[in-house]
């Protein structure tokens, strides 16, 4: 069975009427026949059949066992750190999405969960990290914003041999590309904000599970915490997903295009793009997935704030905004946005230069995208020669 064949027909069609979409259940309870006695649904924190659909279908695609919808992609990384215990530790990749940072440290760090930070594109760096008090092991991979790609399944080796979890934070690649769990990672996070959704109209995150039995401990955590995600934001993922597939490969398709055309640019210092051959981890984002995905970074020959500033308020068709993954070209300015809560000796180290710019490659035509950030070159060029002149 081809990708786009399972992906369309894991949605399932309404066994209660035939509706081709999948129902929207608004309620907040359900009506039992006698105490304890119901139709599997007794509260809808604890369960809705329109959320249950969608955590059922994101389980199908990640080839896992259970699916959890959370209310945001912070929120499903929150109930996976509550796995832990105060004195537990976590490792994670240095070049993490600054709200997982800012997660760790500012809440789980004062309940005594401590994270050792390191960069993760060479295994053998988490193998020496790795003590036994290690209790997750945190990757994103792609990363965000500077592209780079660890190899799940050396990891996942390292994390079985030392009896903690992994998991693995998948927004970037989404299933389409990459399936962690069938690599050897105990759990997937989603934020279903970027792709999964895909069409920038709402906030949600998602879980998955390759067992069983840490699905069940997920799902307790949910329904202890409460940040569930609603029923007509479920459908919106859901109806999302129908075209994920198409999507994620026209997305891709772009980028490769505008990395390409960056990689040669005469302004431009360095290009991160996992399909680049130059890139450093390029051979291994081959081997553990299907394509390269849609975000692209690039740092400019003149690396400060201001230049950075410059270029990303004079595009027309990327708009300057926060976020990723949507039909519409994004790009932003990590150093200023995404990433101003890491402090600037640990982002720099990271690899996040103050001039670096993120792209969100959308669905528009490639070669008006590659246009619009020709003329911002240009922009910039021409702003420089007037500061000079005055000068
Ligand atoms: C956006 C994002 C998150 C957080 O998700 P929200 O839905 O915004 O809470 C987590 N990880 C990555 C890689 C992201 O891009």
């Amino acid at each position: 069975m081809s990708n786009a064949t399972e992906l369309i027909h894991s949605i399932p069609v309404d066994p209660l009427t035939g509706a081709i979409s999948v129902p929207i259940y608004q309620t907040s309870t359900y009506v039992q026949d006698a105490p304890g006695v119901n139709k599997g649904y007794d509260y809808a924190r604890s369960n809705n059949p329109t959320r249950g659909t969608l955590e059922d279908i994101i389980a199908k695609l990640e080839k896992g066992t259970v699916g959890i919808a959370f209310g945001s992609g912070l929120a499903a990384i929150d109930a996976v750190v509550k796995l832990l215990k105060a004195g537990d530790e976590i490792l994670a990749v240095d070049d993490i999405y600054g709200g997982a940072f800012r997660l760790f440290t500012h809440i789980y760090e004062k309940f005594g969960i401590k994270v050792n930070y390191v960069d993760t594109t060479n295994a053998e760096n988490v193998f020496n990290a790795v003590t036994p008090k290690t209790k997750l092991i945190w990757l994103e991979t792609p990363t965000n914003p500077t592209l780079k790609v660890s190899d799940i399944e050396a990891i996942a080796k390292i994390a079985k041999a030392n009896a903690c979890l992994l998991c693995v934070d998948n927004t970037f690649a989404s299933p389409a590309l990459q399936q962690p769990l069938s690599l050897g990672a105990d759990l997937v996070i989603h934020s279903a904000t970027k792709y999964l959704g895909g069409h920038s109209d709402l906030i949600a995150g998602l879980v998955v599970t390759k067992e069983k039995e840490l699905g069940e401990k997920i799902k307790f955590i949910q329904n202890a915490s409460g940040a569930i995600l609603a029923p007509f934001d479920s459908w919106l993922v859901i109806r999302g997903i129908e075209t994920l597939h198409l999507r994620v490969q026209q997305h891709c398709r772009n980028a490769q295009a505008v990395a390409e055309f960056l990689e040669i640019h005469p302004a431009i210092d360095k290009v991160y793009y996992p399909g680049l051959k130059t890139h450093l981890n390029h051979d291994i984002a081959k081997k553990q997935s299907k394509g390269f995905g849609g975000i692209v970074s690039f740092t400019l020959k003149n690396d400060t704030q201001e230049a950075a500033t410059a270029f990303v308020t004079s595009t027309n068709y990327f708009k300057l905004a926060e976020s990723l993954g949507g039909v519409k070209s994004l790009l932003c300015h990590p150093a200023h946005m995404t990433h101003k809560s890491i402090p600037a000796e640990k982002r720099r180290a990271a690899g996040v230069a103050d001039s670096l710019i993120r792209l969100s490659v959308g669905l528009e035509d490639v070669e008006d995208l590659i246009a619009d950030l020709e003329q911002a070159f240009v922009k910039l060029e021409s702003e420089k020669k007037n500061y000079a002149f005055q000068n």
